[in-house]
């Protein structure tokens, strides 16, 4: 390698080095091709948008903990070399929360179909993105009046304490017909009724961001539609396994089920 090649300006942004489970890695490369990340255990591939390499990092509720390794893979066909940097993930406590189901909403489970509406689902938030632009979630998406019932990660239990699952998203708890707006610009990939989730929107914001609305009233927005931010795309209800009127709302990185609030408050330009 000549010595220009290691002279090279490193433009590798990271933005930050210390992280709780569920935060999100930025990394971002203006002058050299990233062509992989591997971090823990998974192998992501950068989005080029604008001239630039992006790859966003996820970690989730059940994601390891302490020092973790970041290697990141540069080059092209004809050369290649790589960077490995660490970042910190700090132990957080996810607290329980009870859920009560109803008769009515204990049916719901038995119902056929809900097998194929959760897989046909999960590969739309696992696909790549369409979406040719990079706009992640940068507000709250309800217009109004709110509080958070059950926030990101939260270990759900049943009336006996039996842990059921870990909360994917936010809940905000809002009268039925609250205005939900986009957190930011992107594509609709998917809106129409589910069993479980009831009246469910998905956005596509690129680099494998999406955002996901559950039990809304009405949906304002159809599939394939590009919206902006602060669009109104639906309102707040309870259809589907709801115990009452409220959105859940969840935003997936590369597939996986991040903090939502955290990364919105968080700034990725
Ligand atoms: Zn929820």
């Amino acid at each position: 390698m000549d010595t220009n090649n290691l002279k090279r300006k490193i433009n590798i942004y990271i933005n930050q080095d210390t992280i709780v489970r569920g935060d999100v890695i930025f990394i971002k490369s203006l002058s050299e091709r990233i062509k992989s990340v591997r971090f823990q255990k998974k192998t992501y591939y950068p989005y080029f948008v604008d001239n630039a390499y992006y790859v966003f990092l996820p970690t989730t509720y059940n994601s390891s903990i302490n020092k973790q390794k970041i290697e990141i893979e540069m080059g092209d066909s004809l050369y290649s070399y790589a960077y490995t940097f660490f970042v910190y993930v700090k132990k957080n406590h996810f607290k329980k929360s009870k859920v009560h189901f109803s008769q009515h909403t204990k049916q719901l489970f038995n119902k056929k179909g809900i097998d194929k509406e959760r897989t046909n689902l999960l590969s739309l938030i696992k696909s790549n993105s369409t979406f040719k632009k990079i706009s992640p979630p940068e507000i709250i998406p309800v217009l109004g009046k709110y509080r958070i019932t059950s926030p990101y990660g939260a270990m759900r239990v049943d009336e006996n304490d039996k842990p059921l699952w870990h909360h994917s998203g936010v809940d905000f708890g809002a009268e039925t017909g609250t205005p939900i707006i986009s957190p930011s610009e992107g594509i609709v990939l998917f809106a129409d009724s589910l069993i479980l989730q009831g009246n469910c929107i998905v956005i596509d914001h690129g680099a494998g961001i999406k955002s996901v609305y559950f039990h809304l009233n009405k949906l304002y927005v159809k599939e394939g539609q590009v919206v902006k931010k602060k669009e109104i795309i639906g309102s707040v209800g309870a259809t589907g396994l709801s115990t009452g009127p409220h959105l859940h709302f969840g935003i997936y990185v590369n597939g996986k089920p991040i903090n939502p609030l955290n990364f919105i408050k968080r700034r990725f330009k």
